[in-house]
């Protein structure tokens, strides 16, 4: 198979990774995508009225232990040093709102119940007094943070804040969410554990830009794909939604979707980057101050989003896949449609319907790219899905 030309639906970093090994690789590629700029959802712009570099799609921070992915981006930008320290608003065993540190740490506990415990204290108060042991075999979200951490914490710290995020109560989604116990009993508060974790200095579409220029790669912005097109490409890398593909034929994946409120404010509107607000009355899950994300800049004025989850409708942008039990049949229908498809590969967040951090999205990119063009040099047909979306 002589295949030479190839099309990138989406300019995101899925797009731009695979198209540039291709491209390397000595084929044409023609990146298309329906917005106005590359870098996909992680896209970022300068403020116009403040000067603040703005994470337009919400907070992207990059975190990893894959040093290759590292070294990637690194060698398309440079990283500067950025850890994540998130704070939340909640009430207190006294009633009252108070700030505090998050993922709950021993700060955060110690603040809470009012004591000055130390680690192994604090982890004998929580297993013993607080988890509610009687819970064997946690089936749901709300099970699994009571078998954890008890009442109190789960009401302070998951449950407001869970209800907003996915618009359900927890008892209703799955305890495969809280994996492990969500404490730290000690006073490390960076949110992330990865090696490497930093903010590229002008901002991920700079990069991702970046990784696009290549004399064998065009970019054509504001260009909504169609099928119709595919016919002029050996084959489609398509990184849009998996049921977009099929004009939505066997019904719509569900997604929630996210409103953001921008306003601004003259000076530091609340001292950190990510405000948590985890009561259940406040009608927004945070607020990110984005002058915050770029520590090593200075800006007298100050750009800030208020950001509210609901429902995805047809009309919005889809931003968590939901995955319960009635997309995932639905998913698997759709996953059976493609797998009879000829000539399209689906790649990313959208394309295979999962959440997938950048680090992962990219290492996915690496591998899908080194994977087609084994089967393009051995004469295999290319697949469907080089990352299975089940
Ligand atoms: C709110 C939020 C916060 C996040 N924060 C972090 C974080 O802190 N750290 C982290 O590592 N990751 C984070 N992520 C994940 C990150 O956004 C993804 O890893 C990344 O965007 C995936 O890239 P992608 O190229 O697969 O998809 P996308 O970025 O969605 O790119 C797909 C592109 O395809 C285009 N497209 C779709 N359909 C069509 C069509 N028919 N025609 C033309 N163009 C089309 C879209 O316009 C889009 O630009 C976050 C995600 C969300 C939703």
């Amino acid at each position: 198979m002589s295949t030479t030309k190839f099309l990138m639906v989406g300019a995101g970093l899925s797009g731009a990774v695979i198209g540039r090994h291709l491209a390397e690789a000595g084929h044409d590629v023609t990146v298309v995508d329906a917005r106005s700029h590359v870098g996909g959802n992680c896209h970022t712009e300068r403020d116009a009225e403040t000067g603040v570099m703005v994470h337009v799609y919400g907070p992207h921070i990059f975190h990893t232990d894959d040093s290759e992915v590292w070294d990637y981006v690194n060698s398309y930008t440079t990283f500067l040093p950025y850890k994540n320290r998130v704070k939340t608003t909640s009430k207190g065993v006294s009633g009252e709102r108070e700030v505090y540190s998050l993922p709950v740490n021993l700060h955060t506990i110690n603040q809470f119940f009012r004591r000055t415990m130390r680690p192994d204290e604090a982890h004998e108060f929580i297993t013993t007094e607080q988890a509610d042991t009687s819970i064997a075999d946690p089936q749901t979200f709300e099970d699994q943070a009571m078998r954890f951490v008890g009442r109190d914490l789960y009401e302070a710290f998951f449950k407001g804040y869970t209800m907003k995020q996915w618009g359900c109560h927890p008892s209703e989604l799955p305890a495969s969410i809280l994996k492990r116990l969500p404490v730290r009993f000690n006073y490390d508060d960076n949110y992330f554990f990865h090696k490497y974790q930093g903010m590229p200095e002008n901002g991920y579409t700079e990069m991702v830009a970046a990784i696009l220029d290549h004399p064998r790669i065009s970019v054509k912005l504001e260009t909504v794909f169609d099928r119709s097109q595919a016919a002029e490409y050996d084959h489609v890398f398509y990184s849009g939604a998996l049921d977009g593909w099929f004009g939505y034929e066997l019904g719509r994946l569900g997604y929630r979707t996210l409103d953001f409120e921008r306003f601004t404010y003259q000076g530091d509107y609340q001292g950190c980057a990510v405000m948590n607000y985890g009561e259940v009355e406040v009608p927004y899950t945070r607020i990110t101050e984005h002058k915050h994300f770029a520590p090593w800049e200075s800006h007298e004025g100050s750009v800030c989003y208020r950001e509210f989850s609901r429902k995805c409708t047809p009309d919005d942008i889809p931003y968590y896949p939901i995955r319960q039990v009635r997309e995932k049949a639905l998913l698997s229908d759709y996953v059976a449609l493609a797998e009879k498809t000829q000539g399209v590969t689906f790649v990313g967040r959208l394309g295979t319907y999962r959440y997938l951090d950048m680090d992962v999205t990219i290492r996915e990119a690496l591998d899908t790219a080194r994977a087609f063009a084994a089967d393009l040099s051995e004469g295999r047909a290319p697949r469907a899905f080089y990352q299975a979306p089940l």
